[in-house]
């Protein structure tokens, strides 16, 4: 089992703290606390069964890819009331984006990650502390920025990345991924825990595969893949009760929506042998 974790060193909150302020150093950002209500914010999700707020409280996650489904589910977590959220991706937003991302007209041309962050902050309820990094996972890494999450939502739009995601954490920092098929019709969460079975076991045929830049887009797979996948994050950090490593989906129902259990495969690169 391959692990390059950098799990146990300084962490990226820790860093941020101790640098000198300067042009490259990406910008803290709070979001909203609500304290004045008669009722707490996080009421009713807290009777949900297994549900621990303290947990989300404390809770330092990682999203990789600010595009439809990053931020989708970046918005569901702020929403929880989790306590750092830290959010990469290089991409510039453009027109074609506005109809399913977190993005206004005037984030045009500006980076996802930094952009996501700021439009996150109203939608804030226990004050958020929320990172943007202008840079793709693979770039992150290879700059010696270090992570050490809690949790890892792997939300990019290609294979390269989830692989990396993948390999990068493995062994160390579960992981939710996602994934759209080609036609916007339907989808994908896999459950990477800390153990067998990987992402490499559940799609073997993963490896380099690039984005597809006009591929169709809209927000309706993207709701419901966010949706499980932000289910998916509660019971891996706390006791919400899930009985999958894969969910899959097709909205036209041409293929039945499935919950398995995925198996380890004997010829994984990372689990075999
Ligand atoms: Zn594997």
């Amino acid at each position: 089992m391959s692990n390059n974790s950098t799990n146990g060193s300084t962490s990226l909150k820790n860093r941020l703290e101790t640098q000198a302020p300067e042009s490259t150093t990406p910008e803290r950002v709070t979001a909203t606390e609500v304290t004045h209500q008669d009722v707490a914010v996080t009421d009713r999700q807290e009777r949900i069964a297994g549900f621990d707020q303290s947990v989300i409280d404390d809770a330092s996650i990682l999203v990789v890819g600010a595009g439809g489904i990053g931020g989708e589910i970046a918005e569901g977590l702020v929403r929880k009331g989790v306590g750092e959220l830290t959010i990469c991706d290089e991409d510039i937003v453009d027109a074609s984006n506005l109809n399913r991302q977190k993005f206004h007209v005037d984030d045009i041309d500006a980076n996802k990650a930094t952009s996501l962050v700021q439009n996150l902050a109203d939608h804030g309820t226990t004050g958020t502390t929320m990172v943007g990094i202008p840079q793709h996972f693979q770039d992150a890494i290879a700059t010696g920025t270090e992570f050490d999450p809690d949790l890892v939502i792997c939300a990019p739009d290609n294979d390269a990345a989830r692989v990396a995601v993948a390999d990068q954490f493995h062994g160390s920092v579960p992981v939710v991924f996602t994934g759209l098929d080609s036609e916007a019709n339907g989808g994908y969460v896999f459950v990477q825990s800390t153990e067998a079975p990987c992402f490499r076991c559940y799609r073997p045929g993963a490896n380099a595969g690039g984005a597809c830049p006009a591929a169709p887009a809209v927000v309706d797979p993207t709701k419901v893949v966010s949706g499980i996948a932000l289910y998916a994050a509660d019971t891996v950090l706390m006791d919400r009760y899930r009985e999958w490593d894969a969910f899959e989906f097709y909205l036209s129902g041409v293929l039945p929506t499935t919950a398995v259990e995925v198996p380890q495969r004997a010829d994984c690169p990372d689990c075999g042998g």
